[in-house]
């Protein structure tokens, strides 16, 4: 069993502000939104030269609301959404992922986390915080299988 591709490659600063934002939400589920480059030479075989699978390298971090408020879902605050999505296209890249915590359980997706996957391409990270020590990993997540990507902190 390996990882999926590709490897998240994050910033350790990038990290601390991921895991400060899950600690800050608690009651909470906390959400946030990452954005990186896309991968230039891989266009999936559509042959169109353009391609929408992640390098894996996140350039930046959005801190998001979690606009169900809640300990057991969330939901990325929509106009959070948007403006992050154009702040991203701004910068070159793409949103290419999306993080919340769990609370009270494994950094593992639950059913509800499959189901509301709707971005393929997309690496969905979970911090728990279900020990005293924060656990961050990160998934892909299309038609509803599970597949690991490996994280690396980087700096
Ligand atoms: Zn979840």
């Amino acid at each position: 069993m390996g990882f999926a591709t590709p490897t998240m490659r994050l910033a350790r600063a990038h990290y601390e502000l991921v895991v400060a934002h899950c600690l800050d939400g608690l009651p909470d589920e906390a959400c946030g939104l990452f954005a990186g480059p896309l991968a230039q030479n891989d266009d999936g075989g559509r042959g169109d030269g353009l391609s929408t699978e992640p390098t894996g390298e996140i350039t930046a971090v959005y801190l998001t609301t979690n606009a169900d408020a809640s300990a057991r879902t969330y939901t990325v605050d929509s106009r959070e959404l948007i403006k992050a999505m154009r702040d991203a296209e701004k910068a070159g890249g793409a949103l290419v992922g999306v993080f919340h915590s769990h609370t009270h359980t494994d950094a593992y997706p639950s059913s509800t986390d499959v189901r509301q996957a709707t971005y393929p391409e997309w690496i969905y990270a979970l911090v728990s915080l279900k020990h005293p020590e924060p656990v961050l990993r990160a998934y892909r997540i299309r038609d509803g299988e599970i597949a690991e990507v490996a994280v690396e902190i980087t700096g």
